[in-house]
């Protein structure tokens, strides 16, 4: 989508610090870093939340899930744990509309709820 933020930065027009690409996601550091690791991990289908998923477009979703314990390895945090956060619609506060998970850790993370 053309005047979406992380379409841009999959399709390298506006830079970012890429940690991870294949053909169905890219890893990126989220600019503002809420902890030591804070990665946000972006599926390159322009998927806007997670009502928008579907039986098609679910293995760019499930390659997030697959490739986790990978970056969570070389970000030296797959034995000290990590969260995954995903915020979708407008009362999660989701500020980018292309859906994407944060990868958080490296840290003693404070509680949710
Ligand atoms: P969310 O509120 O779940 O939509 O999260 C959006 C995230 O994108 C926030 O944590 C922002 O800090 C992050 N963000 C916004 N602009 C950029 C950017 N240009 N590069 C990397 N991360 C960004
Ligand atoms: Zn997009």
């Amino acid at each position: 989508m053309s005047n979406c933020l992380f379409c841009k930065i999959i399709n390298k027009e506006i830079p970012a610090k890429i940690i991870f690409e294949n053909d169905f996601i890219i890893v990126f550091q989220d600019i503002h870093p809420k902890a030591p690791v804070h990665l946000l991990m972006v599926p390159k289908q322009h998927i806007a939340l997670v009502n928008e998923l579907n039986t098609v477009n679910i293995h760019f979703i499930s390659e997030i899930f697959l490739q986790v314990k990978n970056i969570a390895k070389e970000q030296g945090i797959d034995q000290t744990g990590y969260r995954l956060v995903v915020n979708s619609g407008p009362d999660s506060g989701q500020e980018v509309q292309h859906l994407h998970w944060h990868l958080l850790g490296g840290k003693k993370l404070a509680g949710i709820g």
